[in-house]
């Protein structure tokens, strides 16, 4: 910093420390030296989006602190508690920021929650989380702040107040790296600080040292607990949590334990060791909910007894449940099933369980928001295969494609036949008997799945009230997923499922994944089985003849469906309305045949731009709707931009045509699929306005909606 590798080693090693960021900034907030940032912080000041916001609070730290003469302490609008302090380095003015880190386990919840599913949600999840802050108390945010006395140099600022030499630097001359303490020794106020470091709440008292650690004979354990609590943030979830049970195992001598996960009203077994590490363990906490936090707030397991078997002399075993808990909000439970008699003992467990909730939380958050990435790559994915499959072997590759995309080894695709009212196997892949020469297949779950509407994921057969296979169909697993492919209201057809690769169940994340790629499966399957049928059901075409793009019936129809997925998954959307500029007059200049010829040109150019998941349809006349799962209007505008010039720049063989085009974004303001085709109609109004041949995007603080409605 400003200066010399040592002086940034010393700042970086004093906020590692401490477990805060420390940034530099000179007097035009320019970052001279930046220490453990936030990722958040990383993330949301390089986004054009946010960095308005963090320059109110960040980007004033200079000013401010300055101004004041003194450290000053702000919580910025992400939540992060920050101290700028005012430094002085080789006479020139600084301010140190501080902190960048969550005081209160509610802001960080809040953060993790706009993070997973709201306005932060477009940030890469693992870019995002890298390095999240929280420091449960302000000891070691001022521990950081006066370490900074060891940065700065001997001479007294003249231009500070008082208030800012008190806190400046009792000098040392220049070599603060050699002067920081050595982290060989642990000692009490390190160990306390440790454990602190990621309690949840601020008010909650700073617990004490797991009995028996602080003697220095216990050195061993105690760099084994900070081994511990040092490593979790490195982990994903499930390891961090396998990684708590074998240390707790370890120091304890414990055989049997199990994380437990909170499901709604339930502790759901994760992962165990010991006699309980093949078993499913289920417990219903509705009615012990108090007890246990309760039981938390005393420091103390909440046991359960299993009732004895036999009632010959059968032992009884004793399952002690210790909490984890964020808030007020039990997040899981760690299982011992032992006879703890040690007091001590059960309160270090019980703490232990207490100080690592926050991190817990925090993989668990970050693990659920890359699934959400991992679902969007997904269906991309999906949608690309798709795009390549041909004609021919149409029915034996979409099978194989969504197969692929679940792992799994068996599947088939089932067809309604409008005749019969019976379902008829298309294809079907890694079955030992022929499907497809069956007459009637898929009577036993297939039928109940597409009547019902309703798909089914079976992680084992054995346990639900469905009449189990034929023995000679010999499935290798007893999971299985039935998927209904609709069109609005018409049943097409069955996905079947089975033999996942590995031996694993299918869950309710694979039940997620087909929901995403199911409606695209159904226009393939829909136009297919359409042109099998030689127009016989013309009238149920969801394609326009002219164009062979969608048409408006479906895409106002898919148009519901997206608006609700993107309201449940939280992802963003848009539609894009484009209108041929001036058409009427090629049409009265060239006739009518020629504009028809332009219109299949103009969605051509459409087919080849888009993506595999866009969906363009013929709206009317010469407008064209493109829906754009998955896509904001700032990511759709440069798509529509290309749109546009493409058209531009395509030889017409008459004259030169061109587009405008609106792009509306779904919205809690935009949130009917009427709303969405109003907006993005405004939009386009105003590109028309604007001299046509361009791209507008509505803005819902210039226009109101309803204004515009007609
Ligand atoms: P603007 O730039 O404002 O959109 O002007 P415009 O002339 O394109 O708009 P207007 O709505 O007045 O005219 C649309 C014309 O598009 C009317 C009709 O001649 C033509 N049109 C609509 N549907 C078809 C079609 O299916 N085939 C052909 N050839 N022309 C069509
Ligand atoms: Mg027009
Ligand atoms: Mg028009």
């Amino acid at each position: 910093m400003p200066g010399t590798a040592k002086k940034q080693k010393f700042l970086d090693s004093l906020a590692d420390e401490n477990g805060v960021a420390i940034v530099v900034v000179a007097s035009d907030s320019h970052e001279v030296s930046v220490s453990n940032n936030n990722s958040m912080c990383r993330n949301l000041y390089s986004s054009a989006e946010f960095a308005p916001s963090c320059a109110q609070f960040c980007g004033k730290a200079f000013e401010r602190a300055v101004e004041a003469g003194k450290m000053i302490e702000y919580e910025c609008y992400a939540g992060l508690t920050c101290k700028a302090v005012p430094v002085t380095d080789r006479g020139t003015q600084f301010v140190a920021i501080v902190g960048r880190t969550f005081l209160k386990a509610e802001n960080y919840r809040k953060a993790t929650e706009k993070a997973v599913s709201g306005e932060w949600s477009r940030f890469r999840p693992s870019e995002f989380f890298e390095n999240i802050l929280m420091t449960g108390s302000k000891a070691s945010l001022e521990k950081a702040c006066a370490g900074l006395k060891k940065f700065t140099n001997r001479k007294p600022d003249i231009n500070l107040k008082k208030e800012a030499r008190e806190l400046k630097p009792a000098l040392q001359p220049e070599s603060p790296v050699a002067q920081s303490d050595p982290v060989v020794q642990p000692n009490p106020e390190e160990i306390t600080r440790l454990i602190d470091r990621f309690k949840s709440e601020s008010e909650k008292p700073i617990p004490q040292p797991p009995a028996g650690l602080i003697e220095p004979a216990a050195a061993q354990d105690v760099r084994e607990h900070r081994s511990l609590i040092g490593s979790l943030m490195k982990l994903d979830y499930k390891d961090a949590c396998v990684s708590i049970l074998n240390y707790l195992s370890k120091r304890y001598a414990l055989e049997t334990l199990v994380w437990l996960e909170r499901r709604s009203d339930r502790l759901d077994g994760l992962f165990a060791l010991g006699r309980l590490s093949d078993k499913t363990i289920r417990i219903g906490i509705a009615a012990d909910n108090e007890r246990l936090l309760e039981a938390a707030k005393r420091e103390l397991p909440y046991e359960l007894y299993e009732r004895s078997e036999s009632g010959t002399g059968g032992k009884t075993r004793t399952l002690n449940l210790f909490p984890v808990i964020v808030g007020s909000e039990i997040l899981g439970a760690i299982g011992v099933e032992a006879e703890l008699e040690n007091t001590d003992q059960k309160r270090d467990i019980s703490r232990l369980a207490q100080t690592v909730a926050s991190q817990l939380e925090i993989l668990r958050l970050r693990d659920e928001v890359s699934q959400r990435d991992w679902l969007s790559q997904a269906v991309k994915r999906f949608n690309e295969s798709l795009k390549k499959i041909d004609a021919d072997d149409f029915w034996l590759h979409i099978t194989q494609i969504s197969a692929e995309l679940l792992g799994a080894e068996r599947a088939s695709i089932l067809i309604q036949s409008e005749k019969s009212n019976s379902l008829h196997a298309k294809a079907a892949i890694g079955s030992r008997i022929n499907l497809l020469a069956e007459d009637s297949v898929g009577s036993r779950v297939a039928q109940i799945v597409l009547n019902g509407g309703t798909p089914v994921v079976v992680s084992d057969i054995g346990n639900v009230a469905l009449e189990s296979a034929p023995l000679e169909w010999s499935y290798k697993t007893k999971s299985f997923i039935s998927y209904p492919i609709l069109i609005g209201e018409r049943k097409i057809g069955v996905l079947n499922f089975t033999d996942r690769a590995g031996g694993d169940a299918f869950n309710e994340r694979d039940l997620e994944l087909l929901q995403a790629i199911a409606p695209q499966i159904a226009v393939a399957i829909d136009r297919t089985t359409l042109k099998d049928k030689a127009g016989e059901y013309e009238q149920l075409s969801v394609t326009d003849p002219l164009t062979g793009l969608l048409n408006r019936r479906y895409i106002e129809e898919r148009l519901g469906e997206e608006i609700l997925r993107s309201a449940r998954h939280h992802f963003p959307m848009s539609l894009m309305m484009l209108d041929v500029d001036n058409f009427k007059s090629y049409n009265d200049s060239f006739g009518h045949p020629a504009g028809d010829a332009a219109l299949e040109i103009v969605a051509d150019v459409l087919k080849g731009t888009l993506r595999g998941d866009d969906v363009a349809a013929r709206y009317g006349g010469e407008e064209f709707a493109i829906l754009l799962p998955q896509t904001s209007c700032e990511e759709a505008a440069p798509i529509a931009e290309r749109i546009r010039q493409r058209i531009e720049r395509t030889q017409f063989p008459k004259r030169r045509v061109t587009v405008s085009i609106g792009i509306a974004e779904f919205s809690s303001r935009i949130e009917s699929p009427k709303d969405l085709i109003s907006a993005a109609d405004v939009a386009l109004y105003e590109a028309k306005n604007h001299g046509r041949n361009n791209v507008r995007i509505f803005n819902s603080s210039d226009n109101s909606l309803n204004d515009n409605i007609h």
